[in-house]
């Protein structure tokens, strides 16, 4: 088994379809003996998943929870015309 690290891809409750926050992710990851954690909720987009505010929001997360370090991040979606969903104003301030 490989030495797994950082989990880059993981949804909170906020995605709609995920059922753990952010907090019970970060323990998770460090029963699991990660080191590093991305939140990358789903975009603004598709049913039911976060608002642009959510991702805006994640500033107010602490670095590092449980002793694991908290990445910020998205599932974005890329529209056939090249542009994402997710405003870049907003982008800029994730990891
Ligand atoms: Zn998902």
């Amino acid at each position: 088994m490989k030495n797994i690290v950082v989990d880059i891809h993981t949804h909170t409750i906020a995605s709609g379809h995920a059922y753990g926050t952010i907090r019970e992710n970060a323990l998770a990851a460090k029963e699991k003996g990660l080191q590093g954690l991305g939140i990358s909720d789903h975009a603004p987009g598709i049913p039911n998943v976060s608002l642009p505010n959510h991702f805006s929001n994640l500033r107010a997360v602490p670095r590092q929870l449980y002793g694991v370090s908290i990445y910020y991040g998205v599932e974005n979606n890329v529209l056939n015309d090249g542009t994402m969903t997710l405003p870049e104003k907003i982008l800029d301030r994730l990891d």
